[in-house]
């Protein structure tokens, strides 16, 4: 078990409050990860108060030398990969396979940083009038809030630090409660890699307590969160109180519609992994399953014995395909769903219930679970469980699989199963998520795509490759007139 400290202006603090939180291990809850300081508001403006200071001095460091500390990350975090890979399975639950690649999205995304600091171009633009230059260039904006949920412990820090202090912003990161520890490893690589002490800090803590406060404070100007839709609404009206900018990445009901033509084994292992994999605790996962009328009775009895031969452990064992849920009170959660599915008539195949056998008994793990003759307009339709639970709904045709695709408030990511291209094109027009895979499950994104959603997913952004640097960046637009005199744009071009 290891004592954890905030990292405020490059050292490592307890916070003044003198209280702690302990961060457990969901597979076994008796196994204690770490111990981390309970932070309050004093502790957050000492934090940005260090940012503010640092910001000066990093934002006139050169995009290359920045980016250059970003690449000597990367290598530390190369180095260090299996071991951030056990510690996240230790304190998040998902299957070491699927840690490694979180460790390796954030490993990518700082690769893809280390470039990106060589080529941030701006436009150059013709002028109206003769002698008279027009270009852009991007700025960063000063101290950022970043605030990050649990069930990509490296992968979602990651898209948010490195296009932030790439940018030449100073940043503050609240992780959440649950995975504190891999964010904490992360800032001390950023420091061993030779990170300016300040331009990095890091304050745990609880999201009520500090981070209402993270909200309101004066000198942070944008705040970078993903998390539940329900938060995120709430950040977004104070943000908009002080107009500060906001970036969003909330949560998603993501469909899988697999259409008569598909190639069925293809679309099951798809739906296996896209449902069950992070046991479905994934933004993108596929909560809901679409098939067409002619292969419906088909495809779940395929699927009911697949998801029945998973098996559950802990995922430090490379032989397992399903970790646990991160908490008790997300299994609690999940539960209930089960038990609204069950009040609404769906008609459930498999799971249900939690798995408490052998090693098992101490953690918080939950069978896949499938309901089958799901209606659209049920609430194991439309509202985001975040578990292993997977709705499936008939649909007669493919213009009804497209509209009970779309019939979410969400629209973050969706998967079409076909061999017809016409009908794949047709797809990828009419889906109403930021996201469409083809062939492929509603996960996997790759990080120099742009990332995010559509509806109540999100505000517009997109994190992931260039488009996270929009978010991190302000425009400003330069004219330069070297005609000697006074030229007027829209009257002197005017005859
Ligand atoms: P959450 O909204 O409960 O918490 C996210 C973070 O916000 C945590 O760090 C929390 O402490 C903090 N927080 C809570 N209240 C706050 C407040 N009032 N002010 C400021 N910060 C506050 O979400 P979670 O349970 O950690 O994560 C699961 C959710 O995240 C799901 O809805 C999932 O879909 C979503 N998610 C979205 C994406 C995406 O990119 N679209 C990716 C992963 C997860
Ligand atoms: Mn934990």
């Amino acid at each position: 078990m290891k004592q954890y400290k905030n990292l405020i202006d490059g050292k490592l603090v307890d916070s003044k409050s003198g209280r702690t939180f302990e961060n457990r291990n969901p597979a076994n809850w008796d196994e204690v990860v770490g111990v981390f300081p309970k932070s309050n508001v004093e502790d957050l403006n000492m934090a940005i108060e260090a940012a503010k200071k640092a910001y000066k001095k990093w934002r006139a460091v050169p995009w290359p030398m920045r980016s250059e500390i970003m690449r000597k990350v990367a290598q530390i975090m190369i180095a260090k990969k299996e071991e951030l890979s056990q510690l996240m399975t230790r304190e998040m639950g998902k299957v070491i396979k699927e840690t490694r690649g979180d460790t390796q999205e954030g490993i990518d995304t700082a690769l893809y940083a280390s470039l990106e600091g060589r080529k941030f171009y701006g436009y150059t633009l013709p002028s109206e009038l003769p002698n008279k230059s027009c270009m852009t260039i991007r700025e960063p904006l000063g101290v950022w809030s970043l605030i990050t949920p649990w069930n990509f412990p490296i992968a979602i820090p990651t898209w948010k630090i490195f296009p932030c202090l790439l940018s030449g912003n100073t940043a503050v990161v609240k992780p959440a409660t649950y995975t504190p520890a891999c964010v904490g490893e992360l800032a001390q690589i950023f420091k061993e890699a030779g990170l300016p002490d300040g331009v990095l800090n890091v304050v745990y803590g609880s999201g009520s307590e500090i981070g209402e406060a993270i909200l309101n404070h004066p000198d942070i100007v944008g705040v970078s969160f993903t998390g539940s839709s329900e938060i995120g609404k709430r950040i977004g009206e104070v943000c908009g109180k002080t107009l500060k900018r906001c970036s969003l990445e909330l949560g998603g009901k993501n469909g899988q519609v697999v259409l008569k033509d598909a190639n069925l084994e293809l679309a099951l292992e798809g739906i296996l992994w896209g449902a069950f994999g992070t046991t479905g605790q994934r933004c993108t996962a596929t909560s809901r399953l679409i098939l067409e009328a002619p292969i419906y009775d088909k495809f779940i009895d395929m699927l009911k014995a697949r998801a029945e031969a998973l098996t559950l452990g802990n995922g430090l064992n490379e032989d397992i395909d399903v970790g646990p849920l991160v908490s008790e009170s997300q299994r609690e959660s999940i539960h209930g769903y089960v038990e609204i599915g069950r009040k609404e008539g769906a008609r459930m195949v498999t799971g249900g219930e939690s798995y408490k056998q052998g090693e098992c008994a101490n953690g918080w793990f939950y069978k896949p679970t499938i309901f089958v003759d799901v209606l659209p307009t049920m609430r194991i339709a439309q509202e985001e469980i975040f578990g292993p639970v997977l709705s499936v709904i008939k649909a007669k045709d493919f213009n009804e699989a497209m509209s009970i695709l779309n019939n979410t408030v969400y629209g973050l990511s969706s998967a079409i199963y076909t061999n017809d291209l016409n009908l794949a094109h047709k797809a990828i027009e009419l889906t109403e998520t930021g996201i469409v895979y083809i062939n492929a499950p509603t996960i996997g994104a790759e990080c120099h795509l742009p990332f995010g959603g559509m509806k109540d997913t999100g505000n517009g952004h997109r994190e992931g490759g260039w488009t996270a640097y929009e978010i991190f960046t302000e425009i400003k637009t330069i004219y330069i007139d070297y005609s000697g005199s006074l030229q007027k744009a829209q009257i002197d071009t005017q005859g």
